[in-house]
């Protein structure tokens, strides 16, 4: 039987990045599969964003998309309940992002935090671009080309939500008025089923703050495949365990005698992620007297993080040794995600007077 509630919907992406590692999974992945039956949600891979640092070499793009789409499906996002697809392939995105380029002032793009933070602290690339400037613009389209409610972030992407909101406000302010009888985007949700429409051709989206939980590395920073700190959702068994030996712990337990401090470990911090109770009371107690060893405690944490991997890579599998079936739910979500867009697009160039169809000159009715 067809849905009949209305579902807000949520709008989020990744960059291709390839392979996705455990804190891509906490930080965002985790929480999107739980969303899957609160929103109607849109996932996209975000190639064109990758594209605003990584220009240089694209060799890697499609088959790191394809990549970051496995992790996905093996962390238990289902094409049944989300619409999944790439970014490149709704070249609508591409199409809202220059008309929203028009009216977006430059001084809202030069104070984006991340704008000024990103090009003092990546030397190595060449970020003086008029890509990387706009990529904000780019998001606001990604966003507001499907309507979004709700944008799930971490807390350093807020600001970027806010210009998305400021910008369709002065879209909104421009141009939006009555329309004319083209469908909107939102007329339909996930499953194609009519919903009733605004008014407002934009309606600014909200952020969703995702509880930051923040994942240490084996070098004890923020985990990163940059920092070659990374556990990655794909790594076997025994290479997880390998990886957690190393792991970096509390200083002060210099030896197995002294006693130490799970609150200050970065072993610590992923017990208090995917331990249960029991495994963390053995580990409050044991490290601060002294009663367990660090290879003891490392041991029960590669026991609970293997435990959620196991089967994100059994399910990971499926489409492993049939890419093609992988391929195929990005095809069918892509149309999904046009079909979205495009009736969006419709009503844009509607609304700015770019429409497609015939209109007889304004000069002639007299
Ligand atoms: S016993 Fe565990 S929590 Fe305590 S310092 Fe060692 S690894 Fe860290």
């Amino acid at each position: 039987m067809a849905e009949t509630s209305i579902r807000k919907r949520v709008l989020s992406g990744m960059r291709s990045t390839g392979k996705l590692h455990l804190g891509n999974y906490v930080g965002a992945l985790e929480n999107w599969v739980r969303m899957q039956d609160q929103y109607d949600c849109f996932f996209f891979i975000a190639d064109w964003h990758a594209l605003t640092t990584d220009y240089a070499d694209t060799s890697m793009l499609k088959e790191n998309s394809v990549d970051v789409l496995l992790d996905w499906l093996a962390a238990g996002l289902d094409p049944a309940r989300c619409v999944m697809f790439i970014q490149s392939h709704v070249p609508a995105h591409a199409e809202l992002h220059l008309l929203l380029s028009m009216i977006t002032p430059l001084g809202w793009l030069e104070r984006v935090p991340t704008y000024k933070e990103q090009k003092e602290n990546i030397k190595e690339k060449d970020l003086g671009t008029y890509g990387f400037l706009g990529y904000p613009v780019l998001q606001a389209a990604d966003i507001l080309i499907y309507k979004a409610d709700c944008v799930p972030v971490g807390e350093d992407q807020v600001a970027h939500v806010e210009l998305t909101r400021e910008i369709a406000r002065r879209f909104n302010g421009f141009y939006a008025g009555p329309v004319a009888s083209v469908s909107l985007a939102r007329d339909f949700d996930v499953s194609g089923i009519n919903l009733p429409r605004g008014r407002e051709i934009f309606p600014e989206p909200q952020a969703l703050l995702t509880p930051a939980a923040r994942l240490p590395g084996t070098d004890g920073r923020k985990m990163s495949k940059s920092y070659g700190n990374a556990i990655m959702l794909t790594d076997p068994e025994p290479v997880v365990r390998q990886k957690l030996k190393t792991m970096v712990t509390d200083p002060a337990r210099v030896r197995r005698s002294d006693p130490g401090n799970p609150d200050v470990c970065p072993v610590g911090d992923l017990h208090k992620i995917f331990s249960n109770k029991e495994t963390m009371a053995k580990v409050n107690e044991g490290c601060r007297s002294a009663g367990i060893g660090c290879i003891e405690c490392k041991g029960w944490v590669a026991d609970a993080i293997v435990k959620v991997l196991n089967p994100m890579q059994e399910r990971r599998k499926k489409y492993e040794d049939n890419p093609r079936l992988a391929w195929d739910i990005l095809e069918a979500g892509s149309a999904r995600a046009r079909h979205v867009a495009g009736a969006t697009m419709d009503e844009v160039r509607d609304a700015m007077s770019i429409s497609l169809g015939y209109e007889p000159p304004r000069s002639s009715s007299k």
